[in-house]
């Protein structure tokens, strides 16, 4: 069984965060590993707080993971400031060097609220063999308004590789009126993966779809190869298992 690192927040309310990233796992025959970057607060005031683990903390339990063999990959969702970006950055290549990054740049809860100061991620971006912004994520990221249509997506997408990243998911489920259109960007090439949108709306669905990359290519899959099985996994048997927004029980 392949092992999968999650680095990211626990999120409260359990509809986002590594307890999300642990079903996923589970769901894709993978064994999960845990570093917590951050405690959040979220029910149904939104986000009332957000707790940064202090940096010993953090990398205690990366010399745990690493005590018990070879990550195939690695997933980071919530990373809460730049230190803990930075120690991530540093710890990372060193330890596993081989295994691919999908940085999920999480900025915002869909409960309402923050959860991280800046979007700086760092020496991290380039580090990722894929960095998976939603638009709202991809706007914040280049200080421009949000994508309209998908030439604008093209355009975003470009701009977050130029940052140094290999390889760019767009995920463009908040375009309204399109179908559910994500672009991947490589070196060289752009590929759309268009399908029906989810219905309704769901916390922790970018979580979700990262983690279940990671699980792909920690299988042996290519990256778009990954995403394909990712967003079929996710529209047919990830909704049944997932908590609504509004964290309506
Ligand atoms: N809370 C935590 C701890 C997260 O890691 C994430 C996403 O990775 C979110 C919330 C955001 O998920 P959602 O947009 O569904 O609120």
């Amino acid at each position: 069984m392949k092992a999968v690192l999650v680095i990211g927040g626990t999120d409260s309310s359990g509809g986002a965060g590594l307890v999300q990233d642990g079903r996923v796992l589970d769901a894709f025959g993978c064994a999960a590993r845990l570093v917590v970057t951050a405690v959040t607060a979220q029910g149904r005031g939104g986000v009332t707080a957000v707790q940064a683990m202090p940096r010993d903390i953090v990398l205690a339990q990366i010399a745990a993971v690493a005590s018990l063999g070879p990550v195939a990959a690695i997933k980071i969702g919530l990373i809460p400031d730049t230190a803990t970006g930075a120690l991530l950055a540093e710890a990372l290549p060193r330890l596993w060097p081989q295994a691919p990054i999908i940085l999920d740049p999480v900025l915002s809860a869909s409960a309402g609220g923050a959860l991280r100061g800046g979007a700086d991620f760092g020496a991290l971006w380039s580090l990722a063999a894929l960095v998976t912004p939603n638009l709202p994520e991809a706007a914040a990221l280049l200080a421009a308004p949000e994508a309209p249509n998908r030439r604008a997506m093209t355009a975003h997408a470009k701009a977050l590789r130029a940052r140094g990243a290999k390889a760019v998911l767009l995920k463009g489920g908040h375009l309204l009126g399109e179908s559910a259109a994500d672009l991947l960007l490589t070196e060289g090439s752009g590929r759309w993966f268009s399908g029906p949108r989810l219905p309704g709306q769901r916390r922790g669905t970018g979580c979700a779809l990262a983690t279940a990359i990671a699980a792909g290519l920690a299988q042996g899959r290519d990256l778009p190869g990954a995403i394909v099985a990712a967003r079929r996994w996710l529209r047919t048997t990830w909704p049944k298992a997932a908590v609504p927004a509004g964290l309506a029980a």
